[in-house]
């Protein structure tokens, strides 16, 4: 199912390359352009979009770049309540979306009191296609969430480097990762994973190797995050990633995988000040996120900082209408259910 990552093009150059990555100016503007195009010829002028809900801030990982790891004190936890997150997203959902992301640090606890029975209900309920990002858990709980009826779930590398994976003190090793990506590709999840674009250390190569181990792995989609500076973090004075090499990765995948969703993500409007998430739907995003997490409980979500650029739906409507873009009426879910149906 997976392209071959590395081509050969008219020329000589391997493709992916530095010189792709580090694209600027005209160079830059073509790159994006053929991501554009293949977007268009694969998915046409609809975007997807989703919903997510930050079910808990809980986590026992210990992410360099997070602020929600374990070892960050200051942080005041939460795990949402089940009664009126239904009640939000059974009654009071947003018209728009198609999709649901239930989100949360590593908590199996949150899994088991709101993710399965938020699932569980919702299948009943309403016609939303549901994924999750909930860590690294075990067999027997993932089991759980997909006969409750989730079916994409959301697991980012985040780093290829194993030095770099080991030292930000990432979840487990980088190689039990990935392992548990494809564990999870071969046990009836689609699976979604992504990378962090200019992590302190990385380099261009990394970069480059980042897109190389995406492309390895049995993937529906993956996501490309701008590196922000947590102010709880141990990384709080580095630098944050570039915008351009992140939309330049992100162009690369959709070049090489013209199938595969890949998200904007709300982190390039930190780094990206004019063009912000934009600049992602015109590099080949083709999924956009509502984030619906209580007003209460959002501040407490600190992946970077506590004043978060928050996509509601009229900057997420209003980004889709400004790039001449439609939102899907059909589900992700859908989508990606048709497309098994193709390949099987
Ligand atoms: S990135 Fe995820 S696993 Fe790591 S500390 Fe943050 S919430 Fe926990």
């Amino acid at each position: 199912m997976n392209a071959d990552p590395v081509q050969e093009i008219p020329g000589g150059d391997a493709f992916p390359s530095i010189t792709d990555l580090g694209a600027t100016g005209p160079a830059q503007q073509e790159l994006h352009r053929r991501a554009w195009t293949a977007t268009r010829s694969r998915f046409g002028d609809s975007v997807f979009v989703r919903g997510v809900v930050e079910i808990s801030n809980h986590c026992r990982e210990n992410c360099h770049y997070c602020g929600m790891r374990r070892e960050n004190r200051d942080l005041k936890r939460y795990r949402g309540r089940l009664d009126s997150l239904l009640e939000l997203l059974v009654h009071r959902r947003p018209g728009s979306i198609t999709d649901l992301n239930l989100q949360a640090g590593e908590d199996p606890v949150a899994v088991r009191e709101i993710a399965i029975p938020l699932i569980q209900t919702l299948r009943r309920e309403t016609p939303l296609g549901i994924s999750v990002c909930l860590g690294t858990l075990s067999k027997d709980l993932s089991a759980e969430l997909l006969e409750a009826g989730a079916t994409t779930y959301i697991i980012k590398f985040e780093s290829s480097q194993e030095a770099l994976y080991r030292s930000f003190e990432a979840p487990g090793t980088l190689a039990e990762r990935l392992s548990h990506i494809r564990w999870l590709a071969g046990n009836g999840w689609n699976v979604s994973s992504g990378f962090i674009s200019g992590l302190p250390g990385q380099g261009i190569e990394g970069l480059l190797g980042d897109i190389q181990a995406a492309l390895d792995l049995p993937l529906i989609g993956c996501s490309v995050s701008p590196f922000v500076p947590g102010e709880s973090t141990p990384l709080r004075d580095a630098s944050s990633g570039g915008f351009d090499p992140t939309l330049n990765a992100m162009a690369l995948l959709r070049i090489l995988r013209p199938d595969w969703v890949i998200p904007a993500v709300s982190a390039l409007n930190i780094v990206g000040a004019d063009l912000g998430y934009r600049g992602g739907l015109r590099a080949g995003a083709n999924l956009c996120t509502i984030n619906l997490t209580p007003t209460e409980m959002r501040g407490d979500y600190l992946l970077y900082k506590r004043d978060r650029f928050i996509m509601d739906e009229d900057r997420v409507l209003s980004a889709i209408a400004q790039e001449g873009l439609t939102v899907s009426r059909k589900s992700l879910a859908a989508f990606l259910a048709a497309q098994t149906q193709d390949h099987s």
